[in-house]
């Protein structure tokens, strides 16, 4: 069965050959399950809107020309992490990791910071005391049985391969990070360690599963560690699609895909799209009630993002955070719990939860000598338009008193501007879906990847894992397809 018309569009390219798939949105998930197919032979075709390849894994010169600013992802555990991206061959295709001397570090107004570092021995023995031996319990505990959980972690809800230890992982994972810091940990260094990592999560820090978001991050950290692209999150995207075009895969630039009729005729068409875009666009071959469910998805809150180049490292307070990869700022516990409901119900945080990456500490191919780039955000209210960048400065004020004064440029995107550059991130929500507990099985419906008309499938991180640039979703969405419609 072919799914798609003849008709031929102005693409530069002949729209009525047919191919085995078509995937529209070159963003990690849509390469990943181009990949996947042309893997088994198959001809596969990618249509991107974008100039460029990448959608949420891009960088552009934002602020000045030679430097180099990631987009939208630049930290990646869940790339080094992937069961897919691990069996691919991105370094041939021109990647190179980096991985910096501290994964993470967190701040304090005493002038202290909590860290996280490759080694959970070294990290359990800075928190010290109880804490130290709790860290080790908990945390090198997980480390040490994530293989055993890893396919129930980053894939779709189905019987684990190994139950028991999945079981025990999802009894702490589905509750709110807020109270198992405080069950786990006697010291506020300690606690306010675990709430940043569950504060990537964009949800309130009392509600599920915001402790599994941050054990896995947790671990992650400790297990393949939170690297970066040498070059920008850019180098990723490229190596995968250099893998893909070495595979006979076909990508178009600069063509955004207004409804299915536009394409090729294909057995199977996968949409790297969130399900508002996806239903301006296929909205007419499902049924009505799918179309509903499709319609309840719950999209999370937006963040507001600042990119800076600086003239000098960040004067941090602490040392340890001139070594860290990504720093998350944001003080407390509590504060960091005030901050993230206040995005979540709708209100601006007055002192905001930012997370901060800083790779020009650790490559120098991002900016001229002596010059640094920083990567900045906070979640604000969907679609908000306040600005939030002398908050943000604020926040990084408190713990590198001095910062302001070696700002050259910045550039800012507000969630509005998200959607904008990428209609996926409805409201500025970056994770294209709120990652409730509802939300983390049944994506965006209990079909997860598959849709209700046949050899049409969601591919992006809409369907579980979800967010992050991992290319699991995608991964999962392309099987499901060489299963069904993509069988001889
Ligand atoms: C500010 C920000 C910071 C982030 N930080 C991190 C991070 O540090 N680490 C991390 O792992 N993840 C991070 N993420 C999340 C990560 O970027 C996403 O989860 C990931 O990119 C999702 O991949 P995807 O392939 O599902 O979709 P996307 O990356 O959203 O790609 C979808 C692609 O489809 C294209 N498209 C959409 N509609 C059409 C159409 N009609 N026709 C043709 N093409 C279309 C888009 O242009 C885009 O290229 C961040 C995201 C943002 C925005």
């Amino acid at each position: 069965m072919l799914l798609t018309s003849s008709r031929r569009v102005e693409s530069g390219r002949d729209m009525s050959a047919p191919v085995d798939a078509v995937v529209i949105g070159a963003g990690p998930n849509g390469l990943a399950a181009a990949i996947v197919i042309a893997q088994t032979g198959r001809r596969v075709i990618v249509f991107e809107a974008g100039s460029t390849v990448g959608g949420g894994c891009r960088s552009a010169e934002l602020t000045l020309p030679g430097v180099v600013h990631d987009i939208c992802s630049a930290v990646h555990p869940f790339a080094l992490a992937s069961p897919l991206f691990r069996t691919l061959p991105l370094i041939a295709h021109g990647l190179t990791w980096i991985t910096p001397p501290v994964m993470v570090a967190h701040p304090f107004e005493d002038g202290s910071a909590g860290c996280v570092y490759g080694s959970i021995d070294r990290t359990a023995a800075q928190l010290g005391g109880a804490d130290g031996a709790a860290y080790r319990r908990v945390l090198g505990g997980l480390t040490g049985r994530w293989a055993e959980i890893e396919d129930a972690v980053l894939g779709p809800l189905r019987f684990p391969r190994h139950p028991l230890a999945a079981a025990r992982f999802g009894w702490s994972a589905l509750r709110g990070a807020e109270g198992m810091a405080r069950r786990t940990f006697q010291r506020s260094a300690a606690r306010a360690l675990f709430g940043g990592m569950a504060a990537h999560s964009m949800l309130p820090l009392d509600r599920g599963p915001t402790a599994g978001v941050a054990l896995a991050l947790t671990v992650l950290a400790h297990r393949d560690g939170w690297g970066f692209p040498q070059g920008g999150a850019q180098r990723l995207a490229d190596a995968l699609a250099s893998y893909l075009r070495s595979l006979g895969g076909e990508i178009v630039t600069g063509m955004p895909i207004a409804s299915l009729d536009d394409l090729p005729p294909a057995r199977a068409v996968l949409c790297d799209l969130s399900p508002k875009p996806l239903l301006r666009i296929a909205g007419d071959r499902f049924s009505p009630r799918y179309r509903r469910a499709l319609g309840r998805y719950q999209y999370g809150p937006g963040v507001y993002k600042v990119d800076w180049l600086l003239d000098g490292p960040i004067p941090w307070r602490n040392a340890e955070c001139a070594r860290a990869g990504t720093v998350h700022v944001g003080g407390t516990l509590e504060e960091i719990a005030a901050s993230e409901r206040d995005a979540w119900e709708g209100r601006h945080a007055a002192q905001p939860f930012v997370l901060l990456a800083q790779p020009s500490a650790f490559d120098p191919t991002r900016a001229p000598h002596g010059r640094h780039v920083v990567w900045t955000y906070c979640h604000t209210p969907s679609g908000s338009a306040l600005e939030m960048q002398p908050r943000i400065e604020q926040q990084i004020e408190r713990f590198a008193p001095g910062f302001r004064d070696r700002v050259l440029a910045s550039h800012v995107m507000r969630p509005l501007d998200y959607e904008r550059h990428n209609p996926n991130y409805v409201g500025g929500d970056i994770g294209a879906g709120a990652v409730t507990v509802r939300q983390l099985f049944a994506r965006p419906t209990w079909r997860t990847y598959a849709t209700s008309a046949r050899g049409v499938y969601i591919c992006s991180a809409s369907t579980p894992p979800g967010v992050g640039v991992h290319g699991m979703c995608g991964y999962h969405a392309a099987q499901q397809a060489l299963r069904e419609v993509l069988r001889d």
